[in-house]
């Protein structure tokens, strides 16, 4: 998926014979038999089922299902602000298109990501969703995404029925005048108490809820104490966060104008060429976290609200590959230095005793 600037990517590219903007397998189709489409398109979810099979070493990787696509909700930072979100799709065939994965692993445990950049169901449709899983015999635990202030508890009471195990939860930030900035919602009260509500129907349903955070431009230390502040309130449902600063992608046809907002709210680039060379813009967010400290205080954050356990069942859960052990996790931390990793080590491991 790339942005609308193909000249831009001709001159990063030289080597590409075509490019092709946007979501694109109706284009992978078209470049293969015609000449290639160049404006952004929004390609609707595939109606039919991956074959994991055609992946060389498939049973070493978790499967995804794609539930919908696009979201549209405006958040400034984001690729998928103006891409209208999908209706969902029909519940009773994404059950059996976890059946289907299921039997292309020869029926082994699989943990599916449902891919969606707003899950976007409702309680009757978690509820249709769930009776159909059990109707099929389907005990998949699976993981998703969504928005923090768009599913309400009892949604959340459903899907868990339905195995939902893990939910990756965009809040950005639980500072007001940082939720203004980001365009994440009008109402920051309504939307810190949603998202509150959820993280308590996580915790009560037994689904893990992990944390997306954004260091944004503007950020300050009051700022992000406040965001801090609030998870540690609700640290009982929040099973791990994933904290980093904002970047802006593309090449200066689409970063300038963001860049440009971003310098109002106090922010700089690193690098002012950079979105002309790499399509990737550092931030130095504020006077009071420059890039450096962006990137220490991130790390800090991470390591606060998780230690090796909280971070490895996370990530074991549809990351990591299939066959990566805890023993294996254990190896590779004792071979790191503990102060770059994102969580922080309890014990120190006995690399000897994980040998044996
Ligand atoms: S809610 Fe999430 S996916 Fe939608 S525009 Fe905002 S950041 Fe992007």
């Amino acid at each position: 998926m790339v942005g609308p600037d193909p000249q831009w990517l001709r001159g990063i590219l030289p080597e590409a014979n075509v490019l092709a903007p946007g979501l694109s397998e109706g284009v992978i189709e078209r470049l293969l038999t015609e000449s290639p489409v160049l404006s952004r398109v929004a390609e609707p979810t595939p109606g039919f089922t991956l074959n994991h099979r055609l992946v060389d070493g498939f049973r070493r990787y978790q499967p995804s299902i794609e539930a919908s696509r696009g979201c549209g909700m405006g958040c400034v930072f984001c690729e998928e602000r103006d891409i209208k979100v999908e209706k969902l799709g029909n519940g009773i065939a994404l059950a059996a298109s976890m059946a289907r994965v299921r039997e292309q692993y020869d029926g082994e445990e699989i943990r599916p990501y449902l891919q969606s950049s707003m899950f976007l169901p409702n309680a009757r449709w978690a509820a249709g969703f769930a009776k159909e899983m059990h109707k099929l015999g389907l005990d998949i635990s699976w993981r998703t995404e969504t928005r923090v202030d768009v599913m309400k508890p009892q949604t959340l009471e459903r899907l868990a029925w339905a195995g939902l195990r893990v939910i990756d939860l965009g809040l950005e930030a639980a500072s007001p005048q940082q939720i203004l900035a980001m365009k994440k919602a009008d109402d920051p009260q309504r939307y810190l108490s949603a998202a509150s509500d959820l993280l308590v129907a996580c915790r009560d349903n037994g689904v893990k809820a992990k944390v997306n955070v954004l260091l944004y431009a503007g950020e300050t230390q009051e700022t992000l104490e406040e965001t801090t502040a609030w998870l540690d309130d609700r640290r009982d449902a929040v099973a791990g966060v994933s904290v980093g600063p904002v970047l802006a992608y593309g090449p200066p046809k689409t970063a300038d104008a963001l860049i440009e907002e971003w310098r109002r709210l106090g922010a700089r680039p690193v690098n002012k060429r950079a979105a002309a060379s790499s399509g990737i813009t550092a931030m130095h967010l504020s006077p009071e976290f420059p890039a450096e400290e962006a990137e220490a205080a991130s790390l800090a954050i991470s390591r606060h609200f998780m230690d090796q356990d909280a971070y490895f069942a996370l990530k074991s859960f549809s990351y990591y590959p299939r066959d990566y052990s805890r023993k294996d996790f254990d190896c590779d931390v004792a071979a790191s230095d503990p102060a770059l990793l994102p969580f922080t080590v309890k014990d120190t491991v006995n690399f000897e005793a994980t040998q044996g």
